[in-house]
């Protein structure tokens, strides 16, 4: 047991996946949950919570780890609301996908001798929701954390003791450095997808069935990002704007590009281009963040129920 009692605040595919992982390995004494809506406390406290609480501020009351797992709008309100009734010594973290966002809203929160870890799971599916979890969502995938430098290292290293043992790999970065590495690798591929679904939608003749029917191409794989939870994805583009904006200037200098070699039949342009992106997966596989499979029909995540 890493921590004997852990409060998971939000209680959806992050926090879902977490309590499955963390209950497979007996990493927590007592998991205690609260999410907004009685509906998903009642689903968490049957699939993966020991307690759930009507509030978030008796959730935390006593817990030497908080999560704090709500969207990241949603953060600051929370940490207003349980700053008073959080141990001393405890650690709190949350796993929002923006960093500096939450650090403002949270830390003036959080009273001293508690230690604020801020922290992402860079892992995650489409489905949301607290029966979309599963515990092997975290392996072999990173985990990013930004503790401030004053950061107590004893707190930071039993908190990288619960994540490697739920099957992820830590690294610790600045909060300004991750916003830019998201934005790059994970909200702006989100917003292309986005944008690329919304143009076959607009296309009502394409889309209402030749574009279901064929989608086993490149299509099909935005449709899937674009599935993604409409609230989490809202607030992350409202929270890390500037990150967002910077890349999709350099998206759109790169599409201009593109289009200009397509335009003028230059061939030998996009070649090299592709066979450069082509490496690029080259090296994600090699780094064992996916599979060479052909992947026609990925497989839903184990324990998701409808
Ligand atoms: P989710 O499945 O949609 O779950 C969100 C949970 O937060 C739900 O239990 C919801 O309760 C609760 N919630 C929302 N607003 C709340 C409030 N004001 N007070 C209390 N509870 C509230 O979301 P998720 O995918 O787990 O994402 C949670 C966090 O992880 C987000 O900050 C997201 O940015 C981050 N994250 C997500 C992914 C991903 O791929 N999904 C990956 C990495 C990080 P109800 O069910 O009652 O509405």
């Amino acid at each position: 047991m890493i921590y004997g009692r852990v409060a998971l605040i939000g209680l959806g595919l992050i926090a879902s996946s977490m309590a499955h992982a963390m209950r497979a390995g007996g990493l927590a004494g007592e998991i205690v949950g609260y999410a907004k809506s009685a509906e998903t406390r009642a689903v968490a406290k049957e699939l993966f919570c020991d307690r759930v609480c009507d509030t978030a501020a008796e959730a935390v009351a006593g817990a030497d780890l908080v999560v704090l797992a709500v969207p990241v709008g949603a953060m600051g309100a929370i940490a207003a609301e349980i700053g008073p009734h959080l141990k001393p010594g405890a650690t709190v973290t949350d796993v929002g996908s923006v960093k500096q966002a939450v650090v403002d809203a949270v830390a003036p929160h959080l009273p001293a001798g508690v230690h604020f870890i801020p922290g992402h799971p860079m892992a995650g599916t489409e489905y949301s929701g607290p029966r979309s979890g599963f515990a092997t969502l975290y392996q072999n995938r990173w985990w990013l954390l930004t503790p401030a430098e004053e950061c107590d290292a004893q707190a930071l290293a039993r908190l990288r003791q619960l994540i490697e043992a739920m099957g992820a790999k830590v690294d610790t970065m600045d909060v300004a450095h991750h916003d830019l590495v998201v934005a790059v690798v994970s909200h702006v591929p989100h917003a292309i997808a986005y944008t690329m679904v919304g143009v076959a939608d607009h296309m009502r003749r394409v889309s209402q069935s030749e574009v279901i029917k064929y989608s086993a191409a490149g299509f099909r794989d935005f449709t899937r990002i674009a599935a993604s939870d409409p609230t989490m994805w809202r607030d992350v583009f409202l929270t890390n704007k500037d990150a967002v904006l910077d890349i999709l200037g350099r998206f759109a200098e790169e599409l201009f590009v593109l289009q200009r070699a397509i335009r003028m039949g230059d061939g030998e342009h996009l070649h090299a281009y592709f066979t450069r992106t082509r490496a690029i997966r080259r090296g994600i596989i090699e780094a064992g963040q996916d599979t060479a499979a052909p992947d026609f029909g990925r497989a839903p995540p184990p324990a998701k129920e409808g």
